[in-house]
């Protein structure tokens, strides 16, 4: 397990005394201590990718792909031993870990595959004579923050586009979970990535992205985490005119239609809604369900909860990990409380899991009736196991309440198919399942609008974010 930076290929670490104390979320224990980067280490992570950045630059993109794809079959080779990290790091359960390890991997693979189908466009401007082309070039230096909650893919779905266009990276997880991101460098670093293409340190947040954004030669912010956050590096970002890609907050509407398959939308809702406890960002918030189907889905949607087995991720019957931390628990039990005081009914949680020896952190399966916009679960994000269900009495009134939220970044529509698109295309997010409750992919844009942020993730859509157009006119000379 490597506990230390990887800065130009060299894994390092320093005796300052400032540690970052990594804990396992299911029980406190410390798994690690990793020594906490600042300035001096934010520096020397832009020194190493300038000096990388011109061979990876010229580097031929079939050289860059394969290295991406050996990675992704490394990464799978290694599945096991990454999940266990995660789930050590994150608490989510091992079998969702797993399924991160290779919803990661693809993200290798789908930026290999378009970085391979990149060509020059020429293009007819209308001027006789002059030859137009349209030619592609990596950024340059990019700087990635990433969060906890998907500690392999998110570093992957950054990384991946990133060293395929031939950008180089400066890279922060999150204090929480650094050895995910530690572990995914080491396997790039073993399939041949030159030194200082990927700079990896985790540390004091402020302290070392304030560096990197302050430095001309990055050239690029890509962002997942809280508005908050994101407002405060935008701000930042703006001093060097830098693209940034941000993947902000959300907090997604699962709507269900008269004539919705139960199954299928109680099935859907149990997927989308507890992975992770509850914490990703695409999970629904709202649960905005037609008048005729509310009693009977909320009934269900219970049952279906009551099944979850909560504890420790690393735990192979687990079903529901435990919250990253205290701050996490105290959120939703506010969630909760808020929504009971206004009027909400309980159908089933509602309260933490004691489990003896361990933290009180297995918040249970929690189904909400009778909620209402005015609630703070309908207002703001709970990252937890929680589903508040509002009933509606059409599908205009269920578009205007998942619109009228400042956020847009994913939304479920269950229902009749046509119907169900219909409504869809109405939505103001970035992404939206119909009658499916996991639309994230690798070879997909996935991003939002309005304060979810801007830019895409996946597929062709994710690799132009690190690419910039140059534009020639080529007259013959004389
Ligand atoms: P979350 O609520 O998911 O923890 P944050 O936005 O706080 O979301 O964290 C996401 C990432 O942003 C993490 O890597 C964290 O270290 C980083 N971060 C948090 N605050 C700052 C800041 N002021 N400056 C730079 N990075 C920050």
């Amino acid at each position: 397990m490597r506990d230390r930076w990887l800065i130009g290929g060299a894994w390092r670490g320093h005796d300052h005394g400032r540690w970052l104390s990594v804990r396992d979320p299911a029980s406190d224990r410390e798994i690690a201590r990793v020594p906490s980067a600042g300035p001096d280490e934010a520096l020397a992570c832009v020194n190493a990718a300038e000096q990388a950045a011109g061979p990876w630059a010229e580097c031929p993109t079939p050289e860059r792909a394969a290295l991406l794809e050996r990675g992704a079959d490394a990464m799978e080779r290694d599945a096991r031993r990454l999940a266990d990290l995660v789930t050590a790091e994150c608490g989510k359960p091992l079998r969702e870990a797993e399924g991160e390890v290779r919803y990661a991997a693809d993200y290798l693979r789908s930026a290999a595959h378009e970085a391979r189908r990149l060509r020059d466009e020429a293009f007819d401007a209308g001027r006789p004579g002059v030859r137009t082309l349209a030619v592609h070039e990596p950024i340059g230096i990019c700087a990635a923050v990433t969060p906890w909650n998907f500690p392999v893919a998110m570093l992957a779905s950054k990384a991946a586009p990133a060293l395929a266009a031939g950008c180089t990276l400066v890279a922060k997880p999150a204090e929480e979970t650094p050895l995910s991101a530690f572990a995914l460098a080491e396997i790039l670093q073993s399939c041949g990535l030159p030194d200082g293409v990927l700079n990896v340190v985790a540390g004091e947040p402020a302290e070392i992205v304030g560096c990197w954004l302050a430095d001309p030669r990055v050239r690029k912010l890509t962002f997942t985490g809280s508005t908050e956050t994101g407002r405060i590096l935008l701000r930042a970002a703006a001093e060097q005119v830098i693209r940034c890609s941000m993947e902000l907050g959300g907090h997604a509407a699962f709507i269900v239609l008269p004539g919705a398959d139960l199954d299928q939308a109680v099935a859907g809702a149990m997927a989308a809604k507890f992975r992770n406890a509850g914490q990703t960002c695409i999970c629904p918030n709202r649960f905005l369900v037609h008048r005729s189907m509310a009693p009977a889905f909320t009934a269900r949607l219970a049952l279906a909860a009551a099944e979850l087995v909560p504890g420790p991720g690393s735990e192979p019957q687990s079903t529901l990990g435990p919250l990253i931390n205290d701050a996490g628990v105290d959120k939703v039990r506010r969630h909760v409380q808020d929504a009971l005081a206004r009027g909400a009914r309980l159908v089933c949680g509602g309260q933490t899991h004691p489990l003896p020896g361990r933290p009180d952190r297995f918040f249970l399966p929690t189904v909400l009736a009778d909620c209402g916009p005015d609630m703070l679960c309908f207002r703001e994000e709970t990252f937890g196991p929680v589903a508040p269900v509002m009933a509606v009495s059409s599908s205009d009134e269920a578009v205007r309440q998942a619109n009228a939220s400042p956020w847009g970044l994913a939304a479920y529509v269950f229902g009749p198919s046509a119907e169900a698109e219909s409504v869809a295309r109405r939505l103001t997010c970035g992404v939206v399942g119909v009658n499916e409750p996991a639309p994230s992919n690798a070879r997909a844009p996935f991003g939002g609008v309005k304060w979810s942020g801007y830019g895409r993730e996946g597929g062709r859509w994710g690799l132009g974010e690190y690419l910039t157009v140059k534009y020639l006119a080529i007259r013959q000379s004389t």
